[in-house]
């Protein structure tokens, strides 16, 4: 069997440094054709060092002199800049290219790696919430493939496996709840940016456990599943399951509920999307039974996590919606991550650039490029009005 050679944009975050991981368990089925970053040069320098890429790329292009200097000795390319993300996909040496950027940057490069054929294994849940219908015209167009890394999608997509056309009724997106499902709604006010992100099972990077806690990952991920596996709104359910064991569920039209089970470790997702059909050997740890005689399930609670509801506005409403909302909610994020704004704001910024950025019901690339810089010119001018 001929190796696969990866392209891995977004290296050294939480998903590409586990997807390196998994690469270095099986050297006799993947080789590391690109790696990407975009400040941290001296991880990628020495994953570089490591795994011996033909290409690597930082995207702060101030930080070229030092990666292109610290790699002279070695036969590797080195390029800067968010173009050259995009443009690195296409090299015909590239067989599967693992998206695992933070927000819109990852959107040019899938787009381009679509575009020359090339299989996606999608982490950037963003791509898709901002221009899903884009994005799957592209894959019918170009006749690849996206395969989900996010943990609840890979586990209804290996529910979905042998099913082939089987009609889905409705599926069940999972949830921890993040750190504050038992919080009270009245301490929500009081929420600190170290409670924020200390996430209950998951280690993931700062964007995404932000977005853990507030759930609007969850509402993300609603979207991310309609344009993965074609469903309408209604169809798609969100549970709080704090054990993190049951990753979702599909339930098909004879009632019958399929289920994908195992300890939370995204390394398994991440190998699927790389292997898929098949399943290989992996050292990760195993599910032990005695240690969970229960498992939970319940409905959110809408109060307190109000970024579920506007998602799912989002994804009815469509057009430029989703986009917009996803802008103001990197926005947000990145505002709370600065103390510039609380806890409980981020969803009042999301809320207001919702109602006052202009609606495309028919986006094209360049709409939703606008959309995005006008959602975030509306957000960050209200964050001046909210700031502590
Ligand atoms: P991290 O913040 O840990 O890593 C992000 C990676 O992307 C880093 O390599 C970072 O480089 C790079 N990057 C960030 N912004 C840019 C940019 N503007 N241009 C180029 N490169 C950039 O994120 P995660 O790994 O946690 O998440 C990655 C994606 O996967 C997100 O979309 C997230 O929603 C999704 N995901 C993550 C999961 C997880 O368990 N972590 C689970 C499911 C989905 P640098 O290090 O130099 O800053
Ligand atoms: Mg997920």
């Amino acid at each position: 069997m001929s190796k696969k050679h990866i392209a891995i944009l977004g290296s050294t975050g939480s998903i590409g440094t586990q997807t390196l991981e998994v690469i270095s368990e099986h050297p006799d089925q993947f080789v590391v054709e690109v790696l990407t970053a975009h400040h941290n040069v001296e991880l990628l320098i020495a994953q570089s060092r490591q795994y011996m890429p033909n290409v690597v790329v930082i995207a702060n292009e101030l930080l070229y002199p030092q990666l292109k200097v610290a790699l002279s000795d070695l036969p590797i390319k080195v390029f800067a800049g968010a173009d050259s993300i995009t443009q690195v996909v296409a090299m015909e040496t590239v067989d599967i290219v693992l998206t695992a950027m933070v927000g819109f940057s990852g959107l040019l490069p899938t787009i381009n790696a679509i575009k020359h054929r090339k299989i996606i294994a999608l982490a950037n849940k963003e791509t898709l919430v901002v221009a899903g219908e884009l994005i799957q015209n592209l894959v019918s167009e170009y006749q690849t493939e996206i395969r989900p890394v996010d943990s609840e999608h890979s586990a209804i997509y290996q529910c979905l496996v042998g099913e082939f056309d089987n009609p889905i009724e409705k599926i069940y997106l999972t949830a921890s709840g993040g750190p504050f499902r038992n919080l009270p709604l009245d301490d929500f006010a009081k929420i600190t940016l170290e409670q924020a992100l200390k996430h209950p099972n998951w280690n993931m990077g700062n964007k995404i456990t932000i977005d853990s806690a507030s759930m609007m990952n969850k509402g993300l991920e609603a979207i991310e599943a309609k344009w993965l596996f074609n469903l309408k709104p209604d169809q798609i359910d969100i549970l709080i399951h704090p054990q993190s064991i049951v990753h979702s569920m599909v339930q098909f039209t004879d009632g019958s509920i399929k289920a994908q089970m195992g300890l939370p470790d995204m390394k398994l997702p991440i190998q699927f999307a790389l292997t898929y059909p098949d399943r290989i050997q992996s050292s990760f740890p195993r599910m032990d039974f005695g240690l969970y005689p229960q498992l939970d399930f319940k409905a959110p609670d809408h109060q307190k996590f109000p970024a579920i509801a506007m998602a799912y506005q989002a994804m009815e409403k469509g057009g430029t919606l989703p986009c917009v909302m996803n802008a103001a909610n990197e926005i947000a994020v990145a505002a709370f991550l600065n103390r510039q704004i609380k806890f409980i704001d981020m969803a009042r910024v999301v809320e207001y650039t919702m109602e006052h950025a202009t609606h495309y019901a028919k986006p094209t690339i360049e709409t939703y490029q606008e959309s995005d810089v006008e959602a975030r010119r509306i957000a960050e001018a209200y964050i001046q009005n909210v700031s502590l």
